[in-house]
């Protein structure tokens, strides 16, 4: 559903876009006026009516001028604070004035004058019309110019006693519905175009928020599926893809691949003497002192089971992550309040360290068997400690 604010905000478009297309014509509006009313003012001249004739070039002189100074400063662009409803006012008084100059003026020629002189003026009233129709086309407010004209050119005919005066005020007549209603439905169908054009440009504004959002809830999407949400640390199916990939990489590059396999001893009774909860916050500890002991984003630390941890790292060999393991293992070991974590019982981890050099026809499943292998050692050997696992000499990242 399009909202109130956007409508408004869009109306305020048009009548911008209108005013604008008003103005890009304004000086040659202003040439024809001012070329008009000098044709007038010559038609007064001959017919010796100077009392007509200086009220008409004061009168058009003043019209003309002000049309003139606000066109000059709307296209400056100084006056851009000034609101768009505003400019579209001054457009409409522009346009009555004019008319009722130019339509007292048509009249009095029309009732008054020789028939050469009544042609004359209807010539040069016509083509004044005639380019009007582009202004109302843009702004039915526009016809404000065109009805005192075209009713003084009626009225002019009626009050005039030259023979056939009646069918020419009413042609005028009929010529002056004509006129309006021609400009009218084009004034409909320019409308219509600018609201379909604007329509169209929310449309595409809309899509293109609505693809941003998508895309944003695709990403915060892809990110819950491949995170731990206790931990925050990745998960298994973060853990599985990174090996691979960590995998390739070190196939190409001959580099080593290592990974410890950690899991908390005794947990299990940990739950069942302090609850739970107390269990959960002791897996986050857990977790940030993993983090805490890899190196940024090279290094992954995962949690892809219950109270089972792993560590990927890329480029280490064995010495490398035994060195790692044992520092994590102390690091979990001598935690206490003073870190943060304040857990009710110390906690200890196991670890088992495992280091190869990825070679064809070897398999990423045989250093995460090692691995767990060597924690398995570990258990059996006490807990609180890491082993190192044996993969056969060619491959092991010694
Ligand atoms: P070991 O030293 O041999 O590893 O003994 P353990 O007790 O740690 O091992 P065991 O596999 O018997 O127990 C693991 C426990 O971890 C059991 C389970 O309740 C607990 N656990 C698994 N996932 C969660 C979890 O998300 N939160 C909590 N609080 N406990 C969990
Ligand atoms: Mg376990
Ligand atoms: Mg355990």
């Amino acid at each position: 559903m399009v909202s109130t604010p956007s409508s408004t905000s869009r109306d305020d478009a048009f009548l911008r876009t209108r005013i604008e297309a008003i103005y890009s014509i304004a000086l040659a509006m202003i040439g024809m006026d001012l070329l008009g009313s000098a044709l007038m003012a010559s038609l007064f001249w001959q017919q010796g009516n100077r009392v007509w004739l200086a009220i008409w070039v004061i009168a058009s002189g003043i019209v003309i001028g002000s049309r003139a100074v606000a066109t000059m400063a709307y296209k400056s662009g100084r006056f851009a604070s000034i609101p768009s409803r505003r400019w579209a006012a001054s457009l409409t008084a522009f346009a009555a004035a004019s008319g009722l100059l130019w339509g007292i003026a048509l009249g009095l020629i029309v009732a008054t004058g020789t028939d050469s002189q009544v042609m004359f003026a209807i010539c040069v009233a016509l083509s004044g019309l005639t380019l009007s129709i582009a202004h109302v086309a843009y702004w039915p407010m526009y016809a404000a110019f065109e009805i005192p004209v075209m009713v003084a050119a009626a009225l002019g005919f009626v009050v005039s006693d030259r023979p056939g005066h009646w069918p020419l005020a009413g042609a005028a007549t009929v010529m002056t519905i004509v006129l309006l209603s021609v400009s009218r439905r084009l004034a409909a169908q320019v409308l219509h175009a600018h609201r379909l054009a604007a329509a169209n440009q929310a449309l595409v504004e809309s899509l293109g928020a609505r693809g941003k959002a998508l895309e944003q809830a695709c990403d915060a999407l892809e990110r819950v599926s491949r995170t731990d949400p206790l931990t925050g640390l990745a998960n298994r199916r973060q853990r599985d893809s990174r090996l691979a990939d960590e995998w390739e990489r070190a196939l190409r590059s001959g580099g080593p691949l290592a990974v410890v396999a950690i899991d908390v001893d005794r947990f299990k009774r940990f739950n069942d003497t302090h609850g739970h909860s107390e269990g959960d916050r002791c897996l986050k500890a857990v977790a940030e002192m993993l983090q805490a002991g890899v190196r940024g984003p090279i290094d992954l630390a995962a949690r892809h089971g219950g109270e089972e941890f792993m560590l990927i790292l890329p480029g280490v060999d064995r010495a490398g992550a035994a060195s790692i393991a044992e520092r994590v293992r102390v690091m979990v070991a001598t935690c206490d309040g003073d870190a943060g974590f304040a857990l009710p019982e110390k906690v200890t981890i196991s670890l088992g360290v495992a280091a190869i050099y990825p070679a064809p026809g070897r398999s990423v499943h045989e250093l995460t068997i090692a691995a767990d292998a060597a924690l398995y050692r570990a258990k059996m050997a006490g807990r609180n400690r890491y082993e190192i696992a044996v993969i056969d000499s060619v491959a092991a990242a010694a």
